[in-house]
């Protein structure tokens, strides 16, 4: 039986139409600024999220902390949500490696970071403390979407004392997908963005950092330091570019599935399931049939992530039988 990974949308593989783009990609050496590729990519992401430039890097993490890097320096603080994946998964990287101190702020349960937090944590320039410099959103937040109202509001206030704005976008093309607009009035208002193209996306490697070209030009030096440097990634570049083009619209495929699979698995008793935005969904289930959930979901070649809670996320090599499949495997257990 093929497995059914439900974990995360980064399980996804890439397509034969991908690999076939990957296959014939022209190729320099990146680190020259030659490889063609890397380029296209590069110009198409800037132009398809509004932004004068951008910059690959082979993962999120490693573009995220870019941006953390090229806005922060030694002894300044950024204001990030406590649930946000810079802050929490991303082993402390801006404090290791930039002594950038990190401002958590609780986030709401629509997942944004309330407009007063953020005014009041902004620190008065005042030598006991550290210099507040950048506020960064994440969008989508654990499958929920930002209101763009409240985007714009949180950025304009931003700006207003100073502050440069970052978005963390691994999956801003779901919430453009979502809301029904186009990516570039998801990042607008944000100094520079973080988008994954090996999530929903589909490639199997790279994000892409959006940004001005002073912003970038600083980045490409902190990415060099980092050993993100690439020579042929053209390989892999062209993965990106084929995910952009080609891989947006059918995101919405994902939320579908999730909807569906979170209405059925509400319908069996004691599960309580959070309505999904996008494509992730959470389900509390009773701790004591954690483990023998566990064990049905191995035999039946299920995997979902679980720790309190069972978190699935739909993707494109999950399609609606895959689906049903899972639902039967569920409804059995808790029928
Ligand atoms: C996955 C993810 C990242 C990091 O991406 P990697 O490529 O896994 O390093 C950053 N932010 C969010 C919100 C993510 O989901």
């Amino acid at each position: 039986m093929e497995w059914l990974d439900l974990r995360s949308d980064t399980v996804t593989r890439p397509s034969a139409a991908m690999r076939a783009a990957m296959n014939v990609a022209e190729v320099g050496d990146d680190v020259y600024g030659d490889d063609p590729t890397v380029n296209r990519l590069q110009e198409y992401a800037a132009d398809l999220f509004g932004f004068e430039d951008a910059l690959f890097a082979p993962s999120g993490t490693q573009s995220n902390l870019l941006a953390l890097l090229a806005h922060c320096g030694r002894g300044d603080e950024y204001l990030v949500g406590q649930e946000a994946h810079t802050y929490r998964y991303e082993g402390g990287g801006a404090a290791v490696l930039g002594s950038i101190q990190p401002q958590p702020i609780i986030n709401q349960a629509d997942g944004s970071i309330a407009l007063a937090d953020i005014e009041s944590y902004i620190k008065p320039d005042d030598f006991h403390f550290a210099r507040t410099k950048l506020l960064a959103l994440e969008n989508t937040i654990n499958g929920r979407v930002l209101p763009l109202d409240y985007v714009q509001q949180a950025t304009t206030l931003a700006h207003g004392r100073g502050l440069s704005t970052h978005l963390d976008g691994a999956r801003v093309c779901n919430a453009a997908v979502k809301l029904g607009v186009s990516p570039r009035d998801i990042t607008r208002g944000f100094d520079s963005v973080s988008v994954c193209l090996s999530k929903g996306l589909g490639a199997p490697v790279g994000s892409v950092l959006l940004g001005t070209k002073p912003l970038i030009k600083e980045a490409k030096r902190w990415r060099k330091m980092l050993g993100g440097g690439m020579r042929q990634a053209g390989v892999i570049a062209a993965g990106g570019l084929y995910a952009l083009e080609h891989n947006i619209p059918r995101l919405q495929e994902d939320h579908d599935n999730a909807a569906y699979f979170a209405g059925e698995l509400a319908k069996m008793k004691g599960l309580k399931v959070s309505t999904p935005q996008t494509n992730i969904f959470y389900v509390d289930i009773p701790q004591f049939v954690m483990q023998g959930l566990g064990d049905v979901l191995e035999l039946t070649h299920i995997r979902v992530s679980m720790s309190q809670r069972l978190r699935i996320v739909t993707h494109m090599d999950a399609k609606r039988d895959d689906i049903d499949r899972a639902i039967t495997v569920f409804g059995d257990f808790f029928g």
